[in-house]
């Protein structure tokens, strides 16, 4: 039997279709209507009203109250053809739950099925026609929602399971089964903990307290566990499911294998952690000169890197001309330690640990060859895995080693001894260029020695040469060898002043530039300088007026003086078209200011910070001028040990402006 059909009406309706009223059946929701054998209405209940949209004339509509009937493809059905119609023509029932669309006054439509029955009268003759009308508008594309649905639901890669409000599984799609391993059988009615891993069941109360809220968890990281117990990184979202009436009956599961993406993400963050590293240990390599700090610095990263118990970085320096000597970086370990197992194995010991040319991995120091060695690193270090990896330069040559050592056997990986291979090597660039920054240190500071000792050397003839040309001129010689001894007084006059101005550097060199502190007052020095000046040259005129009022600075007033008489040399030299040289002396509460204006090349503006470095001359401005490149820097050093500043602001072309300030007493 059709459970859809409504076989009941059928019977209590039998026979004289005439005298019958379906009124009784007016609180049925399912439209009931007789026609007789004509085709003619003769009985409807309310619902049949209600789903035609109107009241039929009993006499007048045939075989359907609709207004206008059509098949389900849009076309118009004639009358004759409805199912009612053809059934009774042809006295069998085979259109049972014919779907037809009906057509209300008001252009509405409704999808229906019919089940119509024929009716007998008292002789058993077919006299009419009896038929349920049931609607079906929308549930048909439910069904195909529905449908739909399950197919996606099906064929989706991700794990899809609903479970009710207490826990226990009520669906399971494929993904589900294969990500999981259970069958859809083996899932359903059990409960969602078989998926949770035991230190993790707390996330279930978690969820289920969301879900019973109405709350909706999306993208929750988290791990489950397989039927056969493989531990599967997942991202889960979970909605709660609900009634027609809006309750919370349980919750549908999405969870999608992120074991993939967890590994390259994992993947990411090791290498971009290894980068960090090797970045920092590049940084520190490269920035720091200090051989020791280098070593420091690596040895800690790597033993944090690797998680090693301790470090030790060895390096051999033959720099320093005493002994070569054996420096060496702890991490993690003591100096005590380090010092027993030095003492009692010798620093040979160590350079055979690293005398291959790539880094070495010992996972079990009980399996180590090397007898001495492993007796050694058991006893001294308590040392059970380890990684020792060689500092060559690029030459080739060892001159350290690395070793990263642990109390525990089989503590270090593959990929650890590779990351320490390329830290070793690394620092062997830094350590390098360490070394070549103190085998430059050394040499400077020989440099420095040198002329502090050479024009310390110059200075006595000098004297002397000065002492007998003194005497030379007080002896009355003739006009023309009087001329020749001022000449000659003067140019040793200028070679005295450079080689004071080396011996000077040497000194600033050494930290041995001695300076008095006196009060004095700037203004005569600054008159002195520039009579001075002068005086001795006739190409420029020196342009200065002096202050009335004492201006009282604290210091060498002959340092001043030197630096003075060197700003207004240099504005003259470099300025040999000009004939002018202005000089100025300002102050504030605090503060005096001395500036010297040419007229001269001037200095382009990417020489004006370096022309006060030790030996920095401008090239290629003008004609070439002699001079060593010390004045300013002397000047520099002088007017810095005073508390003042010394700088310069030029135009190339137009000339330069030397400006320094002295703090005021
Ligand atoms: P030197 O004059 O012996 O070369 P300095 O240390 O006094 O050494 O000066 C350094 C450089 O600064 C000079 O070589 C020159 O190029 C530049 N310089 C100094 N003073 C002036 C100036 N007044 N005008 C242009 N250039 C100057």
């Amino acid at each position: 039997m059709n459970p859809d059909r409504p076989e009941i009406l059928a019977t209590q309706v039998s026979n004289s279709c005439n005298q019958f009223s379906l009124a009784a059946f007016d609180h049925l929701p399912v439209a009931v209507y007789t026609c007789d054998q004509r085709g003619y209405i003769t009985s409807f209940n309310k619902a049949a009203v209600k789903l035609w949209g109107r009241e039929p004339q009993t006499d007048q509509d045939q075989w359907s109250g609709a207004y206008k009937i059509y098949n389900t493809d849009g076309v118009e059905m004639s009358r004759e053809l409805s199912p009612a119609a053809l059934l009774f023509k042809e006295k069998t029932a085979t259109t049972d739950g014919t779907e037809l669309i009906i057509e209300r006054p008001d252009a509405t439509k409704a999808r229906v099925k019919v089940f119509p029955s024929l009716l007998f009268d008292t002789e058993g003759m077919p006299n009419g026609v009896i038929n349920t009308v049931l609607e079906t508008t929308g549930t048909r594309e439910l069904d195909e929602k529905q449908a739909r649905l399950a197919a996606i639901v099906d064929n989706s890669d991700d794990a899809i399971i609903s479970k009710t409000l207490k826990g226990f599984i009520t669906s399971w799609n494929k993904a589900a089964e294969k990500l999981f391993g259970y069958t859809e059988a083996e899932a359903i009615g059990k409960h969602i903990t078989m998926l949770i891993p035991p230190e993790r069941i707390a996330e279930e109360d978690y969820i289920i307290t969301n879900i019973a809220r109405g709350n909706r968890i999306d993208h929750f990281e988290t791990i489950r566990v397989s039927k056969y117990g493989r531990l599967i990184p997942i991202s889960l979202t979970v909605s709660p499911i609900k009634d027609r009436d809006g309750n919370i009956i349980g919750a549908s599961k999405i969870a999608r294998d992120i074991s993939i993406q967890k590994e390259a993400r994992d993947a990411a963050l090791h290498y971009t952690k290894r980068l960090e590293t090797l970045n920092a240990i590049i940084k520190a390599t490269s920035e720091d000169l200090d051989i020791e700090k280098i070593l420091q610095k690596v040895t800690d990263a790597a033993t944090a890197l690797t998680g090693a118990k301790f470090g030790i970085f060895f390096y051999s320096s033959m720099i320093r001309e005493d002994s070569p000597l054996t420096l060496y970086a702890l991490s993690g370990v003591s100096q005590k330690t380090f010092d027993n197992l030095a003492r009692a194995e010798g620093s040979e010991f160590f350079q055979n640990m690293f005398n291959s040319t790539t880094a070495v991995r010992v996972d079990d120091i009980a399996k180590d060859p090397d007898d001495r060695r492993r007796c050694a690193l058991r006893d001294h270090l308590k040392i059970s895995s380890y990684i020792a990896a060689p500092v060559i330069t690029r030459t080739g040559e060892v001159i350290g080693g690395l070793l990263l050592a642990h109390s525990e056997t089989g503590r270090f990986s593959a990929e650890q001894e590779s990351l320490i291979a390329s830290i070793a090597s690394q620092s062997a660039t830094g350590l390098e260029n360490a070394k070549l920054y103190d085998e430059v240190k050394i040499l400077n500071d020989k440099k420095d020695e040198f002329i502090g000792l050479a024009s310390h050397e110059l200075k006595t003839p000098l004297t002397s040469i000065t002492g007998y040309l003194q005497i030379l001129s007080r002896l009355k010689p003739d006009e023309k060898s009087k001329k020749f001894v001022n000449k000659t007084i003067n140019q040793v006059k200028k070679l005295s002043g450079l080689v004071s101005d080396l011996l000077d550097i040497s000194k600033i060199e050494a930290g041995k530039l001695e300076l008095s502190d006196v009060p004095f007052d700037i203004n005569s020095i600054v008159e002195e300088a520039v009579e001075l000046i002068q005086h001795s040259q006739g190409s420029h005129e020196v342009r200065y007026t002096p202050n009335t009022l004492p201006l009282m600075v604290m210091g060498d007033s002959q340092r001043i003086e030197q630096v003075i008489i060197n700003l207004l040399t240099n504005a003259i030299k470099y300025s040999p078209s000009a004939n002018l040289v202005e000089v100025s002396l300002q102050h504030t509460q605090h503060e005096m200011t001395v500036s010297v204006k040419d007229y001269g090349f001037g200095i382009e503006q990417k020489h004006l910070d370096k022309i006060f470095s030790r030996f920095y001359r401008v090239e290629g401005v003008g004609p070439t001028i002699s001079g060593l490149g010390i004045g300013l820097y002397l000047s520099h050093e002088i007017i810095q040990r005073h508390g003042g500043k010394l700088w310069a602001e030029s135009e190339p072309g137009k000339g330069s402006t030397f400006f320094f300030t002295l703090p005021l007493q």
